[in-house]
């Protein structure tokens, strides 16, 4: 296993649609795992290949805290099914937007159709912070980042810090 280089906003390739992956081939295994030890040294919860520069509609997440046993899911082509009409805010922060956090509303609970890490179709019923998770890397493979549900003023505000900080490396 490797660990990749997380792009960061503003880079282009984050607003790029991911395509699907044809199969769960051995390349697809290796990026799933590749993608699993980056999020883990990031530290992250999810991570979306497009966020490692692979437009492919893979993502990974784990959603176990500190000293807890680790659960990684994997998912590729994942599609939302299902949406609650039932919306919560919850706090959301983003490998490719370091150090910003914002509170974000979205469907609290969803259903996923899915390819796993074996290539297996699977669905799952998702709520809490799963379904928050789930929804945030699909939007990554369709190139929609978390601070586009905010204020235009807001967004615009933390774009500049970014590209700020990005002449400053
Ligand atoms: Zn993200």
């Amino acid at each position: 296993m490797s660990i990749l280089k997380i792009l960061k906003e503003p880079d282009p390739i984050l607003r790029k649609k991911s395509a699907p992956v044809a199969s769960v081939d051995k390349h697809i295994k290796k990026l799933m795992n590749d993608m699993l030890e980056t999020m883990y040294a990031a530290p992250g919860i999810g991570l979306a290949a497009a966020q490692v520069g692979i437009l492919k509609r893979v993502i990974v997440i784990d959603l176990a805290k500190d000293g807890e046993k680790k659960s990684p899911l994997f998912f590729a082509n994942p599609v939302i099914t299902w949406k609650s009409e039932i919306l919560e805010k919850k706090e959301e922060g983003c490998l490719s937007i370091p150090d910003y956090f914002a509170e974000i509303k979205r469907p609290n609970a969803c259903h996923v159709s899915y390819l796993d890490q074996h290539g297996k179709e699977k669905k799952l019923k998702a709520e809490g912070l799963l379904a928050t998770c789930i929804q945030h890397e699909i939007d990554h493979c369709d190139g929609i980042l978390f601070i586009d549900y905010l204020s235009k003023l807001k967004r615009m505000f933390i774009s500049k810090k970014l590209a700020k900080l990005k002449k400053q490396q």
